[in-house]
């Protein structure tokens, strides 16, 4: 579904990714970890184009990823983005947060949207807060109406980039559990985080990166027991 191959970046003098190649197939998760600084976010950022490349290519079912226009706004519907910050319009209620974008971009009727954006809010949990503003919930409800609103847009794979690491610890778990309920429905998905128990559990593959490199390509099972390069060994013992 997603593909990259010998995908290159720089920030200046900065070889933040160095040729790249990652398969990720249709209903899969893959785990992205590694140190800070490696590329994961930047990685990431680049699969729906809010980064550029220098080189390489990366490839939705098939179609290399469009330069501009229209074509970019399908992409960020398809590629869906949850970052650590939540990224909610704060002057928009839970429920418009989730319906703008169907609205505005995927072209739907408002009655439409709002009917789809109660389903969702109800699969994360959280419909009974529709009508609040993003300042008036906590951050593992606004980390969930951004998950609604991610798939809201119907996306074909959806990019988390440490989705916990700003909540508080009480809070992890109800977002790490609608992921994982993601996952087990065969929501294709790209995660990169710092929760291992997660990737044991939901992923299909860990990808280890360091410095802009993938390190090692494992199954989790693997990965946490038996790590083959001295690298993931190195980082496992510094976090497990
Ligand atoms: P973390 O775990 O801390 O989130 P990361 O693996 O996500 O780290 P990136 O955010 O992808 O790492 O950053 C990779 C490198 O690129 C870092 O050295 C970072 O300082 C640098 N970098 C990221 N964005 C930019 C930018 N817009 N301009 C210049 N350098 C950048
Ligand atoms: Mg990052």
């Amino acid at each position: 579904l997603v593909v990259l191959e010998n995908v290159n970046k720089h920030f200046g003098d900065l070889h933040v990714l160095r040729d790249i190649n990652i398969t990720v197939d249709r209903g899969e998760v893959v785990v992205v970890i590694g140190p800070s600084g490696s590329g994961k976010s930047t990685l990431c950022r680049t699969i729906n184009r809010l980064e550029t490349i220098d080189s390489g290519l990366i490839t939705i079912d098939g179609v290399p990823l469009p330069e501009e226009g229209r074509g970019l706004a399908r992409l960020r519907s398809d590629v869906g983005m949850v970052f650590q910050s939540f990224n909610l319009f704060a002057h928009k209620t839970v429920l418009q947060n989730v319906t703008l974008g169907p609205v505005k971009v995927r072209r739907q009727n408002r009655a439409e949207a709002e009917k789809r954006a109660w389903e969702l809010l109800d699969r994360v949990g959280i419909a009974d807060q529709a009508g609040k503003y993003p300042a008036q919930l906590s951050g593992g409800q606004q980390q969930r109406v951004a998950i609604a609103r991610a798939l809201a847009m119907d996306p074909k794979v959806l990019m988390f980039d440490e989705p916990t690491s700003a909540l508080d610890p009480e809070m992890v778990q109800e977002v790490l559990d609608v992921m994982t309920a993601l996952a087990k429905e065969g929501m294709t998905m790209v995660v990169v985080t710092h929760e291992m128990g997660f990737a044991r559990r939901a992923a299909n593959r860990v990808v280890f990166m360091a410095d802009g490199q993938i390190v090692e390509e494992n199954t989790p099972d693997e990965f946490f027991t038996a790590p083959r390069t001295e690298r993931a060994q190195d980082f496992l013992s510094k976090i497990l």
